[in-house]
């Protein structure tokens, strides 16, 4: 197995790999409660799983996983109003991926991909690339920052297959049938079998209120019917959404670092 993992390399191994051109991947997840059957780290553990992935036919490497992100919002992760979840403020979660693009540029990293997990992060990991795009051109240096999120990746048909056509939309899937059965196939170690609950769709209104009251979240914490994840579900999932991101980022990043 190839080591792709820059916390387990040496530093003149790192700094081969930078020297070849190759793609440096930062997954992005949070530390959020995913109801009473999945880890509170699901988001970092697939945002990491998916980068590795991914890096490994284009000869990319992957960074720590972040494993704080923004708070969790009721409509999209159940909310703050859960015992366990720990989020950072926005400027945080900014500045703390600011400080490790600043690192990248300053080792002479060309290209860099961020792979976030976690819905609520979106906004504050622009902010990082927009503010470390400005410090590069000042200086008149230059580094690549493509940002995605992995369920964007997800092919036409996939959704229609696995819900028969009632899939709620990404943001109520919060711990439900697409997180489930992801889960249950790349660690199926990690999911209380016994515990997936089968909550009916939250329903919200269209607007949040502070402070967050949890109205609306199922006590679960899962925002959607979860009974019918399955291991072949989570396999189709994890497959279609690597293959798309390495056809995907193939056509945008240096061809010298594809193997
Ligand atoms: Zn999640």
């Amino acid at each position: 197995m190839i080591n792709i993992n820059c916390e387990m390399m040496s530093w003149p191994e790192y700094q081969q790999h930078i020297e070849q051109g190759a793609a440096v991947f930062l997954p992005v997840g949070a530390h959020e409660q995913h109801g009473p059957h999945l880890p509170m780290a699901t988001d970092a553990i697939f945002s990491q799983r998916i980068c590795e992935r991914v890096a490994l036919p284009l000869g990319g490497i992957v960074l720590p996983v972040q494993r704080y992100g923004y708070k969790s919002q009721a409509r999209s992760g159940g909310g703050q109003t859960f015992c366990g979840t720990v989020s950072l403020d926005g400027a945080t979660l900014t500045n703390t991926v600011l400080d490790i693009l600043r690192e990248l540029a300053r080792h002479g990293v060309k290209q860099c991909v961020i792979v976030n997990g976690h819905v609520e992060n979106q906004w504050f990991l622009i902010e990082a690339i927009e503010l470390v795009q400005r410090e590069l051109a000042a200086l008149n240096q230059s580094m690549k920052v493509i940002r995605a999120e992995y369920w964007d990746f997800t092919p036409e048909g996939v959704y229609e297959q696995i819900f028969a056509g009632d899939f709620p939309g990404v943001d109520l899937e919060h711990a439900a049938l697409i997180e489930t059965s992801m889960m249950l196939y790349l660690h199926p170690e990690l999911v209380r079998q016994g515990l997936i609950p089968n909550d009916p769709l939250a329903q919200f209104p269209p607007y949040d209120v502070y402070p967050q009251n949890g109205r609306g979240v199922p006590k679960s914490g899962v925002l959607a019917p979860a009974a019918d994840a399955s291991a072949e579900k989570g396999e189709l999932l994890v497959n279609s959404i690597c293959n798309s991101m390495i056809e995907g980022l193939r056509a945008d990043l240096d061809k010298k670092a594809s193997v």
